[in-house]
C-alpha cells in the first residue's frame, strides 16, 4: 500500500511536540509491514541542505503568491516530499510564530499550500507513484479531505489524525477564495466553523476516517470538556473514529544506547542511572547526593501541561526532601514562576526554560521520576520515554496518561504489573498527594526497583499500533473499491 502522510513538522528534522515523532516514526513502523510511506512537508530552513540531493518532482510558477516546486529526498530512513516555497516557509524562528510570537500572518496560505500539493498528488501522483491513502496530520493538514472531496468521488480516500484538538486552525472566511475551496464548501457540515474557515474541523468532517493517539482520548473527544466546541462532530463521526495509540522509536529511545546520557543502562544496570543523575545535578544547580527522588518535567509549559499546578506544589515537594529539574519553554508566567522557583529553592529546583533535545534525553536517563500532570493529554510522549528509562511517570489519569501508566496501587504493586503513579481529579491538592505516594515508595528501594523493571519491560513500541494503522487502510481501500464498484 502506498500512503501520503501530510504534516507540518518531523522529526528528526523539524520538531516543535509530539507530532514531529510521531510522524517521524510511524512510517517505518509502517515499511515493516509492507506499506510504502512517502511524508509531505514544507521545506523549512532546518530541512533546505536536503533539498540539494532531491530530485525534482513537482512545479509550479504560483503556489499562492510565489514559485514552489517538490524535491522527493531520502534521509535517517524516511521518503521525504519536501514541499520548496520561498515565499511561504523561508522565514527564520519558529515554524508557526512571527518574531512577536504570533501566527504567522499567512498561515493559511502556508498550510493550505502542502495542502494543496498534497492533494494533487494524490490525485495526479508523481512519477509512477501514487498514494492508495492520504493521511492528514492535524489541522495543518486539515483540507487534504476538502480538496480531495472537491476533486470528485473517485479521489483516493484520507484520514486525518488529531493530535490535539485544541489547536485547530480558525481563519476568516474571506481566505476561503484564496484556498480555492468552493463556496458551497462553506457550510456547518463542511468547513465552516462558527462564521471562520476550520481547517481541522473540515478535515475531521470530510476525512473518510479519523483517529487520534489514544483510546481513552477518542471518548474523551466526544465531551464538552475535552471536545474544545467540536464535541458534536465528533460524536457524529463516532463510527469512523478510533484511537491508536502512540508509541516510540526504540532506536532513538533507548538507555542503553543513547549517546546524549553520560551513562548508558538497562534494567539490569540500574544502578548506573546515579552517574546521569549526577549530570543532571551539575547541569540544573542541584545539591549534590540528596536522599529523596530527583523528578524531571520536559515539557511545554502552558496550562494544558498543569504545571501552573506544580508550581503551586513546589513547597510540598521540596518538602519531601525531593528534588526538581525542569527543562521547557512556553507561557511566559509560568517560565517566570520556575526561573523564580529555582532561586527560591536553589538547590532543590533548577529550570532550564527552553528546548534542548540532548538534555530531554539526560533528564530521561538520570531523574527517578518523570511529572506530567496535564488536564488533558491526547497521548502524551514523555510518560513512555519514562517507562522505556525507568523514569517512573507520575501522571494525571487522562488521555494517553490514563492508558499507559499503571498505578502503583498495592494490588498493582503486588502483582509487580505497576509501572508509575497516577491521580485525579487534576488538582493541586492531587498532585501533591501523588508526589507524596511517590516519595513514600522511592523511600522503599526494592519496590522501586522492581517497579522500574515492569516499567522497562512495558511494550512502547510501535508494533501494535503500526498495525491497527495498516488494518485501517486496508480497511479503507476495501471501502473504496465497493464505492468505485457501485460508481460504474
Ligand atoms: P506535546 O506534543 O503536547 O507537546 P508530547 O508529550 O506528546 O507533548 O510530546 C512532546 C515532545 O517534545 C517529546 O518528545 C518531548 O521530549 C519534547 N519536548 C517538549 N519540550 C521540550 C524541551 N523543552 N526540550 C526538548 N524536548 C522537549
Amino acid at each position: 500500500m502506498k500512503i501520503l502522510f501530510v504534516a507540518s513538522e518531523c522529526a528528526p528534522f523539524v520538531k516543535t511536540g509530539g507530532l514531529a515523532d510521531v510522524v517521524g516514526a510511524v512510517p517505518k513502523a509502517l515499511r515493516e509491514l509492507g506499506s510504502d510511506v512517502k511524508i509531505l512537508m514544507p521545506a523549512y530552513p532546518s530541512v533546505k541542505a536536503l533539498l540539494k540531493s532531491g530530485k525534482s518532482v513537482w512545479r509550479s510558477d504560483d503556489l499562492f503568491g510565489g514559485k514552489a516546486q517538490l524535491k522527493s529526498v531520502q534521509a535517517e530512513g524516511l521518503d521525504l516530499l519536501l514541499l520548496d516555497a520561498q515565499h511561504l516557509y523561508d522565514r527564520p524562528g519558529s515554524i508557526y510564530l512571527d518574531e512577536a510570537g504570533q501566527d504567522w500572518h499567512d498561515n493559511h496560505l502556508r498550510f493550505g499550500a502542502l495542502c494543496r500539493v498534497g492533494a494533487e498528488v494524490c490525485l495526479n501522483g508523481i512519477g509512477d507513484w501514487k498514494p492508495d491513502i492520504a493521511h492528514a496530520h492535524d489541522w495543518q493538514a486539515g483540507l487534504i479531505p476538502v480538496y480531495l472531496k472537491q476533486a470528485g468521488a473517485s479521489s483516493p480516500k484520507s484520514v486525518i489524525t488529531i493530535h490535539n484538538i485544541a489547536f485547530q486552525g480558525l481563519f476568516d472566511s474571506s481566505t476561503l477564495k484564496i484556498l480555492g475551496i468552493d463556496d458551497d464548501m462553506f457550510t456547518h457540515e463542511r468547513v465552516e466553523y462558527w462564521g471562520k474557515v476550520g481547517f481541522l474541523k473540515s478535515g475531521i468532517a470530510l476525512a473518510d476516517k479519523v483517529t487520534t493517539v489514544s483510546p481513552t482520548y477518542a471518548e474523551e473527544l466526544m465531551e464538552p470538556e475535552f471536545g474544545m466546541g467540536l464535541e458534536g462532530l465528533m460524536q457524529h463521526r463516532r463510527v469512523d473514529l478510533s484511537g491508536i495509540l502512540n508509541g516510540i522509536d526504540l532506536d532513538v529511545w533507548n538507555p542503553a544506547t543513547d549517546k546524549a546520557l553520560k551513562r548508558n543502562y538497562t534494567a539490569r544496570s540500574l544502578k548506573r542511572k546515579a552517574e546521569n543523575r549526577a549530570e543532571i545535578e551539575k547541569r540544573f544547580g542541584l545539591t549534590a547526593n540528596a536522599t529523596g527522588p530527583l523528578f524531571c518535567v520536559v515539557s511545554r509549559l502552558t496550562t494544558q501541561k498543569g504545571l501552573d499546578l506544580l508550581l503551586d506544589a513546589l513547597p510540598d515537594l521540596v518538602g519531601q526532601g525531593a528534588q526538581l529539574a525542569l527543562l521547557g519553554s512556553g507561557d511566559p508566567q509560568i517560565e517566570d514562576g520556575f526561573r523564580r522557583a529555582s532561586k527560591q529553592y536553589a538547590g532543590s529546583v533548577g529550570a532550564i526554560i527552553g528546548y534542548d533535545e540532548d538534555l530531554s534525553h539526560l533528564l530521561q536517563g538520570g531523574a527517578d521520576a518523570i511529572l506530567v500532570p496535564s488536564r488533558f493529554e491526547p497521548c502524551g510522549l514523555t510518560q513512555l520515554y519514562g517507562l522505556r528509562y525507568g523514569t517512573l511517570p507520575v501522571v494525571a489519569k487522562t488521555g494517553g496518561l490514563a492508558d499507559t501508566v499503571i498505578d502503583a496501587t498495592a494490588e498493582n504493586v503486588k502483582s509487580k504489573k505497576a509501572t508509575g503513579f497516577s491521580f485525579s481529579p487534576v488538582s493541586k491538592e492531587g498532585l501533591v498527594q501523588v508526589i507524596a505516594r511517590t516519595c513514600e515508595m522511592y523511600r522503599q528501594p526494592e519496590l522501586w526497583t522492581s517497579m522500574q523493571r515492569s516499567a522497562m519491560r512495558y511494550p512502547v513500541d510501535w508494533g501494535h499500533s503500526a498495525e491497527l494503522y495498516q488494518k485501517l487502510y486496508q480497511q479503507m481501500m476495501v471501502d473504496q473499491s465497493t464505492d468505485d464498484g457501485n460508481l460504474k
